[in-house]
């Protein structure tokens, strides 16, 4: 080392790094991390309301009876299937929640799934089901792979490692379910949220007490599908508006003068955004460019427009990021589902 500049930047360097170095070492790293994560805790609760206590662990099991046997339609063989209730929640939150999840939120997922059938099975028989409680389809009720199609797609080592996570998530939560006024709720959930989850009637046309808008901060910071852009020439744009409404009065030439956001949910999604001639839900603009979610911007370029969407997903009920972020940061799972439920409680039904 003959140059003196590399010598007096070693120099400099060792002299930052060292006192650093010995500062880590000393210091004890458990109670390191855990005085951080309790202090990110601290700065989030006044955001999360539901939470009194940090560290208070409540245990629901209070009944040992045997799970129910529910008649399930599997929408691929066009058949109902008879299976147990728990192992079929292993199917479901295999299909719905990935296995790399924290725990509690694994287990939230497993009890907001569990509690969808138990509102299904309140609401009769469903024609669209051939007459079963649920179907396999996770664009009417919720996704299910059987245990066979589950190793066949991810191998010995997957079913190992990682559906067992699944089945712990299930068995630790076993007959617990979501309810309010002591009925079973509607469990609705998504992708990601904008930061803040909708209002049910805002997205949908039903109100529900429980399924009201609520600060989601942990999804900003966990999900990867938290901000997306859509960028779309202005003739695509015109394009696909025009054979979504035939009689819309839309013209490539100065679209910033014709867009107008018009209102926005509690949560921050758009309800009514003018385009050309025509008053358009969020919703329905959402279908049409196959955007991610109803909460978005646009910012107006030279020949194109680059919509910026938050969130993924309808952002109703539980974000699946957002409660991958607060189980991360310690919440337990029923924290996690009364702080997206409101005014609900855990229930033990077996
Ligand atoms: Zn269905």
């Amino acid at each position: 080392m003959k140059n003196p500049l590399a010598i007096l930047i070693t120099i400099v360097a060792c002299s930052i790094s060292i006192p650093i170095l010995i500062s880590i070492v000393s210091y004890d790293g458990i109670e390191a991390t855990a005085s951080v994560k309790e202090q990110t805790i601290e700065e989030i609760k006044p955001t999360l309301e539901s939470r009194d206590k940090v560290k208070e662990i409540i245990n629901y099991e209070t009944i040992n009876k045997k799970s129910p046997t529910i008649s399930v339609y599997n929408h691929n063989i066009g058949k109902n299937q008879q299976l147990d209730m728990e192992e079929y929640l292993c199917g479901v939150l295999a299909g719905e929640m990935s296995a790399e999840f924290n725990l509690e939120a694994l287990k939230a997922q497993a009890v907001a799934a569990r509690t969808f059938v138990m509102y299904k099975e309140g609401k009769g028989k469903q024609s669209k089901h051939k007459n079963a409680i649920v179907c396999t389809d996770f664009r009417h009720c919720q996704e299910y792979k059987s245990y066979d199609e589950l190793k066949k797609k991810n191998g010995e080592e997957w079913m190992k490692n990682s559906y067992s996570k699944i089945q712990q998530a299930v068995q630790e939560t076993k007959g617990h379910i979501i309810v309010y006024n002591d009925e079973p709720i509607l469990t609705l959930y998504f992708s990601t949220s904008s930061g803040k989850t909708e209002n049910s009637e805002e997205v949908f046309s039903a109100a529900y007490p429980y399924l009201k808008s609520v600060d989601s901060p942990y999804d900003k910071d966990y999900s990867p599908k938290y901000v997306s852009t859509l960028k779309i020439t202005n003739q695509d744009f015109v394009k696909a508006f025009n054979s979504a409404y035939s009689d819309i009065q839309l013209s490539e030439n100065d679209l910033n003068s014709q867009i107008e956001i018009l209102d926005r949910s509690d949560g921050g999604s758009v309800e009514i955004i003018k385009i050309g001639n025509k008053k358009i839900k969020g919703t329905d603009v959402r279908q049409i460019l196959s955007l991610n979610s109803a909460n978005f911007d646009i910012e107006f370029k030279e020949d194109y427009l680059d919509i910026v969407i938050k969130g993924y997903g309808h952002g109703v009920g539980m974000s699946q990021w957002g409660a991958e972020g607060m189980a991360e940061e310690g919440y337990q799972y029923y924290e996690i589902l009364s702080h997206y439920y409101t005014g609900t409680k855990i229930k033990d039904l077996y």
